[in-house]
């Protein structure tokens, strides 16, 4: 018999359907909290909580029987991921359970907006009965920018279409077909998006990229009377940019479900200011959308004390454990090289070669580690990973990311080579995209540690972890010196450095491995330098 726990309320229909389960039994208890669940977790195969319980590492030491724990929603911060893994238990969640519940609260934003109802509703209630003042504007042949259209934006767009609006859309990691099969117009630029759009509505992770993306000057490119609608993520719109262009009005109307800091303290000064419609982060609080979680989170718990594949594990405990301490480290060297190549490969992914190279692969190891429907080598899921999960973040496991790769129509191709040139082993990763394709190789040494040996048609040895400064320039005497004044003159420490060059006065490929993060500025300046081609920064 296997017992599962939940420490949380979740909806009723995901505890029927364990209880119906043969061999499985369940106990609800909320008060199993903190020492007291430490206390009793060794009696349970799995572990259901929301956001209520910390299941810390001292928990999850007394977890001798816990195969897995489950999250009836998204965000798992409440877990010791790291703990859960080093004990070999899954941690899953249920990111898709709630798409439509924020879908819909988009477009209960959007239409609040366009006809300002809660002032509306506002002023009348408090006597006064006022038409002029909430003269709106019809969502009818407007033109809807959506950032990001990934599951929300793409559910958004359909409803968009019901009501006849013109649809373009920003998201620089999805395929053209994609957007074509949702009749929308995919740009490459965010600013041509935001110069065309007459409501624009935000859809993506908060990453590094997305942090920010509309600020100050930002406005100054929309439309005159712009409507912005955010259910994403606080911290996507800069909230004193935002502010001020509502004030300066240059924004007819903004809505916000999300905000930088939550809970939005009583002081903000968000509050007030007539054109802004905000929200306690709503999206996902509708009755089917926990019902949806709940019934997620329980098949997939049930999956697996049956054996049977599951989908959302958000760590991977099985695969790396199993593997020698050297294929391990190839294990960890694939996820950075996938991490690397999604920060310098440019345009749409489309297929991804995995090549094993040497007689430490020659064994086929897929089938004997891991439990999914794609039956793929481990390094692949690792390159995978680390490939989508820079610009996805949310969800995006080891387990999830071969389904992620499937969504974006991104061909996988495995191959395995018996003889490398200079290195007893090797793994080499092919990324190609509608604009061109890069290679990476990498491959470890006795220490261990992973290096990535080649990037495209340059030879360097970097060992893959850290932040970088990648350039290219044109093989002249003087570069590096300018480069590394910059970087002193700004205090920002050089940890090693690393050149690659084509030929003899060809182009070159500089890497510089920091202390710390290196600054758009400091790009910019590095980027203005005459004998610069390209200069990035690059976080393994
Ligand atoms: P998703 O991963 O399916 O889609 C995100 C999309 O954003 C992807 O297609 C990705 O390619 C794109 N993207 C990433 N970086 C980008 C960039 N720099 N520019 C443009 N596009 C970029 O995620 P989802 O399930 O659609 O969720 C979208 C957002 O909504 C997430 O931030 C999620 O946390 C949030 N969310 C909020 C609520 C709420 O309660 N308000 C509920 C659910 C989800």
């Amino acid at each position: 018999m296997k017992k599962v726990l939940i420490t949380d309320s979740i909806d009723q229909e995901g505890i029927d359907l364990l209880s119906s389960e043969d061999g499985i039994e369940v106990e609800v208890d909320h008060s199993l909290k903190g020492d007291k669940l430490a206390g009793t977790i060794q009696d349970y195969h799995a572990l259901i909580t929301r956001s209520g319980t910390s299941v810390t590492s001292s928990i999850i030491e007394n977890a001798q029987n816990l195969q897995v724990i489950g999250r009836a929603g998204v965000g798992v911060d409440n877990v010791d991921i790291e703990a859960a893994s080093r004990r070999g238990i899954i941690v899953m969640n249920a990111p898709t359970g709630n798409t439509l519940a924020a879908t819909e609260h988009t477009m209960a934003m959007m239409l609040a907006a366009v006809r300002k109802l809660p002032y509306a509703h506002n002023s009348l209630e408090s006597g006064t009965w006022d038409r002029k003042k909430f003269m709106g504007i019809q969502l009818y042949k407007r033109t809807l920018g959506i950032v990001g259209l990934g599951r929300i934006g793409s559910e958004v767009a359909k409803r968009a279409r019901a009501f006849d609006m013109h649809l373009v859309s920003y998201d620089p990691y999805i395929k053209r077909e994609k957007a074509e099969k949702l009749g929308v117009e995919l740009l490459d630029d965010l600013d041509d998006l935001l110069a065309r759009s007459d409501i624009i509505t935000f859809h993506v992770p908060l990453t590094d990229e997305t942090t920010g993306m509309i600020e100050g000057e930002h406005f100054g490119r929309m439309k005159d009377q712009v409507v912005l609608i955010n259910c994403s993520r606080g911290g996507v719109i800069d909230e004193d940019s935002l502010t001020g262009a509502l004030k300066g009005g240059k924004v007819f109307m903004a809505a916000l479900d999300v905000f930088s800091q939550e809970p939005l303290p009583k002081d903000s000064s968000l509050f007030g200011i007539e054109k802004l419609i905000v929200t306690p982060h709503l999206g996902a609080n509708t009755e089917e959308a926990q019902k949806n979680v709940s019934v997620i989170i329980a098949q997939q718990v049930i999956n697996v004390l049956k054996g049977q594949s599951y989908e959302n594990a958000v760590n991977l405990p099985y695969v790396r454990g199993r593997l020698s301490p050297e294929l391990q480290a190839y294990f960890d060297l694939s996820s950075r090289i996938g991490r690397l190549l999604s920060q310098v490969a440019k345009g749409r992914i489309e297929e991804v070669q995995i090549t094993l190279v040497g007689p430490l692969f020659a064994e086929d190891i897929a089938e004997k580690v891991f439990d999914s429907p794609f039956r793929y080598q481990p390094f692949t899921f690792a390159v995978l990973k680390g490939l989508l999960e820079v610009n996805l973040q949310d969800g995006v496991s080891f387990v999830s990311a071969p389904y992620h790769a499937k969504e974006r129509e991104i061909s996988i191709v495995e191959a395995k080579a018996e003889r490398v040139k200079n290195y007893s082993d090797m793994i080499t990763v092919k990324v190609t995209t509608d604009l061109g394709s890069n290679t990476v190789g990498g491959t470890v040494f006795a220490d261990l540690k992973g290096r990535v040996v080649s990037i495209d048609q340059f030879l360097v040895d970097m060992v893959a972890e850290g932040t970088f400064l990648f350039f290219t320039n044109q093989d002249r005497p003087g570069v590096i010196g300018k480069v590394g004044t910059l970087l002193g003159e700004n205090r920002i420490n050089v940890a090693g450095f690393y050149l690659g060059r084509e030929s003899y006065q060809g182009s070159a490929l500089g890497v510089v491995a920091l202390d710390s993060r290196l600054p758009e500025v400091v790009l910019e300046e590095i980027r203005s330098l005459e004998e610069i081609l390209d200069a990035r920064e690059i976080v393994l």
